[in-house]
């Protein structure tokens, strides 16, 4: 690919100021000036939030206690829905409730269940680290092997063609993968990967944890099987808010491993044993926890009121010129770009890789610009088009070359 000419402060300028989603910016909290490049990790605090959650304690909880119950029985299947229109998945097949770790456990049961004769999990090299505990935990519950697919070059996402070797011999129940990675942000090809899995018999477990409110999904179209992911991150619903939980109608079947009341077909028939719900509800376990269920409500409805298109479009526009500031500032400094050249396959953040990443992030944060790091050598910049602005990445850039310079 031809080098693009790289860009300018006064051409990161031009793209904010032509930004059709520029003025997202000012319903967030406390953003002011700063370059919050974080998004990614914890995503800032909506306004509208603050207020949902001020009036849910005065008049829901304060006002209106336990009849509150009335509205909030059914949040986790409500919103649940109303993430599945963000992902591309019909109503019914979503929940939200728990933590990404819980659900990545439940579902890894669930689809372990289906496969009695598997003899093995795949998990993708380099998974982010609860993934792979959880992988591992599952795995010696039920005696199953543990392999790793190898990625696709070391930053790479994980491929169909790794997977079907991987699960080439027909033992694998179950492979889990991040859709987007963490580290270098490397995006994974839904539909080709879920093909090759189906093809060997193994379902595929994704982790969106990365992907959901950061680039377009479209679950059951792309044939996905079970998923998890954070809302904290893209979907801005704060800390600890509730995970996702996705799983296609067609395997409605398998059922997640904890018996709990919110998962029993008639949940006030106290006295019945348990006898699962016939749709998604069966993915619920406790009582949940209602504050973060309205938070992530909040979150899903910024993303509907930009859009999804326009999102996608500015979230790309922001990733390309970032991709060409860095290609063209930060290349001949020593610095190498972990994250994918193609457009398709990346997700919401560029990944720098350079030996002195964690000095290079505490000097943007001397310069105001909050970035992250993830040893041992990536910096991390994160563009959420909600609340990003180009120059904030343009700026990222130029504190890194400026300080490798120096
Ligand atoms: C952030 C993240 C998690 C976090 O899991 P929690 O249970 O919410 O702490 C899990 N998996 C991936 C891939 C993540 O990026």
């Amino acid at each position: 690919m031809p080098a693009a000419p790289a860009p300018t402060r006064a051409d990161a300028e031009a793209l904010d100021r032509a930004d059709p989603l520029a003025r997202f910016r000012d319903r967030f909290v406390g953003l002011d000036g700063s370059a919050y490049l974080m998004g990614n990790s914890l995503g800032p605090l909506p306004a509208a939030t603050e207020d949902r959650l001020a009036a849910f304690t005065r008049e829901g909880w304060g006002g209106r206690r336990v009849e509150g119950w009335e509205e909030w029985l059914d949040l986790p299947t409500r919103v649940g829905d109303r993430v599945g229109r963000l992902v591309g998945a019909g109503p019914g097949q979503v929940v939200v409730g728990d933590s990404t770790t819980v659900q990545l456990h439940k579902l890894l049961h669930a689809g372990l269940s289906g496969r009695p004769d598997a003899r093995a999990v795949a998990v993708a090299d380099d998974e982010f680290p609860t993934d792979r505990y959880v992988v591992d935990g599952v795995a010696a519950d039920r005696d199953l092997e543990v392999r790793v697919v190898p990625l696709d070059g070391c930053d790479g996402p994980v491929a169909a063609d790794a997977v079907a070797r991987t699960c080439a011999d027909g033992a694998v129940g179950v492979v889990v993968a991040s859709l987007v990675r963490y580290r270098t942000g490397a995006r994974a090809d839904m539909a080709a990967v879920s093909a090759a899995a189906h093809a060997a018999g193994a379902l595929v477990l994704w982790d969106l944890s990365h992907a959901v409110g950061a680039v377009p999904l479209a679950l059951d179209a792309d044939g996905a099987d079970l998923a998890v992911g954070c809302t904290y991150k893209y979907l801005n619903a704060g800390p600890g808010a509730p995970a996702l939980a996705y799983r296609a109608r067609r395997h409605a079947h398998l059922h997640q491993p904890i018996h709990g009341w919110f998962g029993q077909v008639d949940q006030f028939a106290m006295d019945a044993t348990y006898a699962p719900q016939p749709d998604a509800r069966q993915l619920l376990v406790g009582t949940p926890p209602v504050a973060g269920l309205l938070a992530v409500d909040e979150g899903v409805a910024l993303h509907e009121e930009a859009g999804v298109d326009a999102l996608a479009e500015v979230g790309r526009a922001q990733m390309r010129m970032v991709w060409d500031a860095a290609t063209a500032a930060l290349l001949p400094l020593g610095v190498a770009l972990a994250t994918p050249a193609d457009p398709a396959r990346r997700g919401q953040h560029l990944a720098l890789r350079h030996p002195d990443a964690r000095a290079l992030v505490d000097a943007l944060a001397d310069d105001g610009v909050v970035a992250d790091h993830r040893a041992p050598d990536i910096v991390r910049l994160a563009a959420a088009p909600l609340h990003t602005r180009f120059v904030d990445l343009w700026d990222a850039v130029e504190g890194i070359r400026r300080h490798l310079a120096a």
